[in-house]
Formats: structure tokens, C-alpha cells, sequence
């Protein structure tokens, strides 16, 4: 019994299968045929892996790729090959009222997964721009909750939740009663709500405390005015309370929603993320956010383990947005994989507020597969000193 495929010693990292360390990974007709030591690579095309980190497909819970139809968004082919990810979810660059061009001039087109939570608001982020914020959700008018329902029941295959965007100029004086509607909205569709949290008000505390369990509280490490911790830098009691009853808190590093004092400060009292994403708009792509692997790097940084910071971009954002047939590299599952590399490095992050810290590792894109087909994978505006050729990677 042959493969197609094999790639060959790599440290596979697949917390759904409680798998970390050295094997080799088959791939027959898309699917993953065979994880092993030795494996029979005969009549297969062989990579050597050696040295790589095999991972599930990265997903992407937070991305903007409504591309060229909204102002914010950029292209999710382009984002998919520079940091290795098989499946990017849009964070509501779309509405009920404009969701199906994403569908048939976005989605349709590209080879990659996309998937989407819907806007509550009925044009989506509209007006958002370098320089340009208009809030989307300042009027109750905007928010057609029939309308939101709507339009996931007609598109469940790639609808996978709903979101609104909470605080600052985003709601205005509607405030609170933007996420009242999003959560019914919600509710009737029996999906997970991702709320953003911009600045005051309302507050952190008032807005966590409405999510409920499977619910998603992303930039959740956004710097004061509004962040998770209280003046004796501590996580604030509402946020604990809302993780022990199952809110899912989200990185979403964009341009304002990444601090390194309220990251390192939640870190130290022991309340790491559950999830990793970009956020990537047309603002953040040019850094200091990026992109998810360049946050993955960032995180790991912070001193997360590497185990949890592959968990927390591939299992965990596939079950957040039930999705778990995309959690796994396992045998019989489908052959997204990311290989990436753990490389030594002093680049100097630097987070949304130009706070920076020297780092000792960048996790840099090797390969990609898509349903056993390979991908393109490029390099990042930012990796220029620490190009890839010096390891054994064929193309
Ligand atoms: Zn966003």
C-alpha cells in the first residue's frame, strides 16, 4: 500500500491525538493515510521534514479578506502563503447585506478554507481605512437582527458565527445594546458570538459579562484604557468568571488590541490566551502585527510553550468554531498541514504602543498542504535576515 506523500521525520505536534514527537506523516487521496515511525515511503514522494515542526493546518479565528469589496480587508491568498495557513475565518468584514459577494467573488475564488462570522451589522466594517473609522454599529437601524438570522440560515456551510464590534467609536452611544442584538442573533442560530473590545465604554467587565459559554471575547489582550486587568494588575474577577464558565479569549493582534504590558501581566497571573489570530487588516499587515505566525512568534516569546501556541492556532480555534474534523493531523482525517520552522533568532518585536522586546526564536513557514496538495509558501517582509535556505528544504 503506497502514499503519495510522506514527509518524513519532523516533530508532529497534534494536541487533538496527544501527539508530540519525531515521525513521519503519510498522505494518500488528501487524506492523512498513516503517522509512524519508518514509514514505507516506497513509490511516494518523500519530503524530509528533519529539524520542521509538523503541525495541523494553521487557522486564522481573526483575519479581514473581504478583499477589494472592503476597505479593510486584504488578500487571503497572499496571507495564507506568507504565514502557512490552510483556513482563515473573517471576522465580520461582512454583513447580511453584502455577505453573498464575499461569498461567490472571495470564498468561491480562492483555494484556501474560508469561513466567516457575520456582522451583525447589516453592511459589515465599512467604514474602516488608514485614518478612517466610522462605527458600524452606532444604530440600532443597522443591526436587522431577522436579517442576520436570515442570511446564516441560507449559508451554513461556511457561517460559522456571528460578530459585532463593542466600545469607542464602533458603537457609540448604542454601547451595550449592539452586543444585546448580536447575542440574539446568536442565540437564534444556536452559533458562538466573537465580540471585539475597543475602548471605554463600555467597560471589559460589562461586556464579558454578557458572553456566554462557546462565546468569544477577541483582543483580549488589548492594552489600557480597557484591558483585562484591574489597578493591582491582576485579571479582572469578571474575566475569570467568564472563562470558568466557557468564554474562549483571543488574541487578535491588529493595531491597537496588543500590548506587552497587559499580555505579560495576564501571563503572570497565569491566564494565557485560549486562542491566536492575526486580526490582519490593512493597517496590521504592515506590522507590528503582521500576521499569525508572526504573533505565534510573539507569544512564544512571552514564554508560552510551543505545544500550546500550535494548539491555540490549529485544535483549539477548530472546535471554537466547530469545526473538529479540522482540529487534527490523525489518520483518515483531511491533509491540511503546516510545516514550520522553530529558528533561533534576536529579531526585536514590537507591540501596538512601539513597546518592544528582543526575542530568541521565529517561527518561519516551511510547507504547506491543503487536502495533500501543496501550497506555495513565501516569505515575510520581516524575515529578511533569517532566510530559510540554510536548512534542507526542496521545493
Ligand atoms: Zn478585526
Amino acid at each position: 500500500m503506497s502514499y503519495d506523500l510522506v514527509l518524513k521525520g519532523g516533530r508532529v505536534i497534534d494536541e487533538r491525538n496527544g501527539v508530540d514527537g519525531v515521525f513521519d506523516v503519510a498522505i494518500r487521496g488528501g487524506r492523512i493515510a498513516a503517522v509512524g515511525q519508518g514509514l514505507d515511503a516506497t513509490g511516494a514522494r518523500v519530503r524530509d521534514v528533519a529539524g520542521c515542526i509538523v503541525a495541523p493546518g494553521l487557522i486564522d479565528i481573526h483575519t479581514h479578506v473581504y478583499h477589494k469589496a472592503t476597505s479593510l480587508s486584504v488578500d487571503p491568498d497572499m496571507i495564507a502563503r506568507r504565514a502557512a495557513i490552510t483556513t482563515l475565518i473573517d471576522a465580520g468584514s461582512a454583513g447580511a447585506g453584502n455577505y453573498d459577494g464575499f461569498r461567490d467573488y472571495v470564498m468561491a475564488r480562492s483555494p484556501y478554507r474560508i469561513l466567516a462570522f457575520l456582522n451583525i451589522s447589516f453592511p459589515g466594517i465599512f467604514g474602516f481605512d488608514k485614518g478612517l473609522f466610522i462605527g458600524e454599529a452606532t444604530l440600532a437601524d443597522m443591526l436587522p437582527v431577522d436579517r442576520c438570522v436570515r442570511k446564516i440560515e441560507a449559508n451554513r456551510d461556511r457561517i460559522i458565527g456571528v460578530k459585532v464590534r463593542i466600545g469607542g467609536p464602533a458603537t457609540g452611544d448604542l454601547g451595550l445594546g449592539a452586543l444585546e442584538l448580536a447575542l440574539e442573533a446568536a442565540e437564534q442560530t444556536g452559533l458562538p458570538l466573537m465580540t471585539h473590545i475597543g475602548g471605554p465604554p463600555p467597560s471589559y467587565a460589562e461586556v464579558v459579562s454578557m458572553l456566554r459559554p462557546g462565546d468569544i471575547l477577541t483582543h483580549c489582550y488589548r492594552p489600557d484604557p480597557n484591558s483585562a486587568l484591574g489597578p493591582d494588575g491582576k485579571v479582572l474577577k469578571e474575566v475569570r468568571d467568564a472563562r470558568e464558565r466557557g468564554v474562549l479569549f483571543d488574541i487578535a493582534h491588529g493595531m491597537g488590541a496588543f500590548g506587552y504590558a497587559s499580555t505579560e501581566a495576564a501571563l503572570r497571573d497565569g491566564f494565557p490566551p485560549d486562542l491566536i489570530s492575526s486580526d490582519v487588516h490593512v493597517v496590521a499587515v504592515e506590522g507590528p502585527g503582521y500576521d499569525l505566525l508572526h504573533t505565534m512568534s510573539k507569544l512564544y516569546n512571552c514564554g508560552i510553550p510551543l505545544k500550546d501556541i500550535i494548539g491555540m492556532s490549529t485544535s483549539r480555534p477548530a472546535l471554537a468554531v466547530r469545526r473538529p474534523d479540522l482540529r487534527h493531523i490523525g489518520v483518515g482525517a483531511e491533509a491540511d498541514i503546516t510545516v514550520l520552522r522553530d529558528a533561533p533568532s534576536n529579531y526585536v518585536f514590537a507591540d501596538v504602543q512601539g513597546v518592544t522586546r528582543q526575542g530568541t526564536r521565529l517561527l518561519q513557514p516551511v510547507a504547506c498542504y491543503l487536502g495533500g496538495r501543496e501550497m506555495e509558501v513565501t516569505h515575510r517582509p520581516f524575515e529578511e535576515p533569517f532566510v530559510l535556505h540554510e536548512h534542507h528544504h526542496h521545493h
